[in-house]
């Protein structure tokens, strides 16, 4: 069996490398630049590859192909393989068959790491034996190929849910669903509700699909679609007989005929968004039979993600708040919401098609200034220019911050949560989160 795998980067090679211990014959093609750690494993292990071209004849032999995430469908060589008909499917797909592994699988547009984390964490401080995969870290193949977890928790995209056939965990968690990336599904919103919901479409009566209530789009597709995976929800305002909610200030879980209940004040996570990823994360918990104590441990002590709402410095008392990590209205949306002092508002950069109205009110309710930091800002200023008291543009990290200590005062916050994606002054959102925290430190 001829396995070509498109993409050398961690799914390609985790796939190259769980493919030769299985026996296929192994090719990896990358159009681009294969980076040189990844040349020297595929080198170690005997495997062939090419880069900075596709060679058809070395391609369209193959019985099978992994498409790596990255890649969009619309690629004349996936278009073409498709046509002839060779099967094209995604990392996951290729890689779960070999393993009997419990898969908790995570997909949603905001929310994916820190459900992810926490969910791996609550497992982890229990003792399970559970590897942590997917979008974050190692390649679930590779780590099939090289370790033996009796568990793994992913973080699954809409790209590495887009090419699975078989695939399905047995607990799903949809964090919420809101547009984004519709550039890779024709600019249609439902099309990429459809993906999300793949996660889902293999499951039968034993497993769970845990998804949150409160979203318009999960609940309209669980009106007109039907799973038979055993539905719990997670809600911030409505309770269940079979579920998890907050009521009274205090996160109740109520599944399997069994009750969880825990102050919210006693998680370490904070803002609402996150009473919701910790929900699902609990219920996951709590499907997996871990004791209360240990749940409620490691809730408690959970400090959350870099670039989430990382609390960076406190000077003089102004609290500096780094959510990088927010690149659309949604997450942005929860960030504000989260706010209890007034706010300086570092926000802006490539903008996916946002729509801020939604924050409007939120603006107003927290915003004291906004400094944008984008290249074009023009959208952001037609939209709370008239109502902020101060609207300032810059066009690095360190005069945002540097503007936005001088509008601060006594108990102020500082909050960067862009809604929008870095590439135009930064590399990564990364880079973005990592020279804000740079610039505080050197205030
Ligand atoms: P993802 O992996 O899906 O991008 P992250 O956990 O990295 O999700 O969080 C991305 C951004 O979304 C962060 O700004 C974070 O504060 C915010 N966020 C986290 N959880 C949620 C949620 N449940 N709903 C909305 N926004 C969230």
């Amino acid at each position: 069996m001829r396995l070509v795998i498109l993409g050398g980067g961690e799914s390609g090679v985790g796939t190259a490398i769980l493919g030769k211990k299985k026996g296929y014959e192994v090719f990896v093609s990358d159009f681009g630049k294969i980076k040189r750690n990844y040349k020297e494993v595929l080198n170690i292990n005997g495997i062939a590859w090419e880069e900075e071209k596709h060679t058809e004849d070395l391609i369209f032999n193959a019985d099978l192909v992994m498409k790596s995430p990255g890649i969009p469908d619309k690629t004349p060589v996936v278009k073409n393989l498709v046509k002839k008909g060779i099967p094209v499917i995604s990392e996951i797909e290729f890689a779960a068959p070999f393993t009997n592994a419990t898969i908790v699988g995570i997909t949603g547009s905001n929310g994916k790491t820190t459900t992810t984390m926490l969910t791996y964490h609550l497992l982890k401080s229990a003792g399970i034996n559970v590897g942590l995969g997917g979008n974050i870290g190692k390649s679930f193949a590779w780590q099939i190929a090289d370790n033996k977890y009796e568990s793994y928790v992913l973080e699954l995209s809409s790209f590495q849910l887009d090419g699975i056939k078989c695939f399905k965990p047995h607990i799903a968690i949809i964090t919420n669903i809101s547009p984004d990336h519709l550039d890779r599904y024709e600019y249609n919103y439902e099309n990429y509700i459809d993906a999300k919901f793949r996660i889902t479409m293999n499951q039968t009566e034993e497993d769970y699909l845990l998804y949150d209530a409160d979203d318009e789009a999960i609940s309209a597709w669980l009106e007109k679609h039907t799973t038979k995976a055993k539905l719990i929800p997670f809600s911030l305002t409505k309770t269940f007989s079979e579920g998890a909610y907050i009521k009274n200030k205090k996160m109740e879980i109520r599944i399997n005929q069994e009750e969880f209940t825990m102050d919210t004040d006693h998680i370490a996570l904070e803002g609402k968004h996150n009473m919701k990823n910790a929900m699902a994360a609990t219920s996951v918990a709590k499907l997996m039979q871990i004791r209360k104590a240990t749940i409620r441990e490691s809730l408690s002590n959970f400090q959350g993600v870099e670039h989430r709402l990382e609390k960076v410095l406190k000077i003089q008392n102004v609290q500096y708040i780094n959510d990088s990590k927010a690149t659309n209205v949604n997450a942005t949306f929860f960030a504000l919401d989260s706010m209890n002092t007034p706010t300086v508002w570092i926000v802006g950069g490539v903008d996916k098609g946002n729509d801020y109205h939604e924050l409007m009110s939120l603006v107003r309710e927290k915003v004291k200034a906004i400094i944008c930091l984008g290249v074009d800002n023009k959208k952001i200023i037609d939209i709370f220019g008239n109502v902020v008291d101060m609207m300032i543009e810059v066009d690095n990290m360190n005069d945002a911050v540097h503007m936005a200590q001088r509008l601060t005062e006594k108990g102020d916050s500082v909050l960067l949560s862009p809604a929008c994606a870095s590439f135009d002054l930064f590399e990564n959102y990364e880079d973005r989160g990592n020279q804000f925290k740079q610039a505080v430190k050197n205030l």
